[in-house]
């Protein structure tokens, strides 16, 4: 555990697969903490809580989870029981939330469509058998209180933060930002397209970008990694570093249609885990999808294959 200024306890839990680590926070206020994230529901997470909890001492006033990934929600409902806290979730999260971790169909739907991005059978049994990896340890809450962008808990204000995930949210208060996966130190957070996702995941990112650039916020605690000092330099690199990517996006399109599992091989490289193509085959449509939307590429849809050519 570690103390940062205003009071605020960082609470470090380990993660099975990179980045190793997740970052949970525990926000001062008048009827106890607000505890924001949760860690993977590992069957030792509520163990490991009870002891961080102990240690922090004081109570639990509000659980808050910032996005749906295994990471941030996954002991949401261990937490709830160990506490009785209500956990606090956004609407539009909360919703894709359930559509994932509380549907058995999903990873049909995930199948679909890495197939439909033009994704080989037998590697798309492989990627999406990637994905369940986490599922038995997702204990998201159920009927959370929702919540949306401009409500406050607590004295902190919720922040739209698209792009990682769709119905991310950050907190705002003092100008110290718990930024969750939307800003990261040295890490580039990933901004995929998924089943589900809206249409341009990208798109989204970059003008969430733009909105933490004004607000300007001192300092940002990320769900990963060091502090963020200088927040809006950083939200400026990510953009440069999405608009060289698109760069080389618009290069790898032409005149004949490519897909985005054949793309990813130009942006992402051909050595790749079934783990690290799955990012890279998301990753890769949200930056076609930006230049669809940019109208410097056209999307086609041809026997259930979709594919790309420049425009
Ligand atoms: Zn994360």
């Amino acid at each position: 555990m570690d103390e940062l200024k205003g009071g605020i306890k960082r609470i470090t839990l380990p993660l099975p697969t990179r980045p190793g680590h997740v970052h949970t926070y525990l926000l001062p206020g008048d009827d106890g903490w607000t505890l924001v994230d949760t860690g993977v529901g590992l069957p030792d997470a509520k163990e490991s809580w009870a002891a961080a909890l102990e240690e922090a001492g004081g109570r639990v006033a509000t659980i808050f989870v910032t996005h749906f990934h295994p990471d941030h929600v996954g002991a949401a409902a261990d937490l709830h029981e160990l506490t009785g806290a209500p956990v606090y979730q956004g609407v539009l999260d909360y919703a894709q939330c359930e559509l994932v971790w509380g549907n058995p169909a999903w990873s049909h739907r995930l199948l679909d469509w890495f197939r439909l991005h033009g994704t080989p059978d037998d590697v798309t049994a492989e990627l999406v058998g990637q994905s369940s990896v986490y599922r038995p340890f997702i204990r998201y809450q159920p009927d959370p209180i929702l919540v949306e962008a401009g409500e406050h808990i607590d004295g902190w204000q919720l922040v739209a933060a698209p792009g990682h995930a769709d119905g991310q949210l950050c907190l705002l208060k003092d100008e110290v930002l718990i930024a969750a996966d939307h800003l990261l130190g040295r890490i580039t957070p990933t901004v995929g397209l998924w089943p589900a996702s809206r249409a341009d995941p990208l798109g989204d990112y970059l003008h969430a970008l733009d909105c933490t650039i004004e607000l300007a916020p001192r300092i940002a605690l990320p769900g990963h990694g060091d502090v963020v000092e200088a927040p809006a330099a950083r939200a400026s690199e990510l953009k440069e570093h999405h608009r060289l990517r698109l760069e080389e996006t618009v290069g790898a399109l032409g005149v004949d249609p490519r897909t985005g599992y054949d793309l990813s091989f130009d942006l992402f490289g051909a050595k790749l885990q079934p783990a690290g193509r799955r990012f890279a085959v998301a990753e890769t449509l949200s930056h076609a999808e930006r230049l669809v939307h940019e109208g410097a590429a056209v999307r086609h849809e041809v026997g259930g294959t979709v594919t790309y050519t420049a425009a």
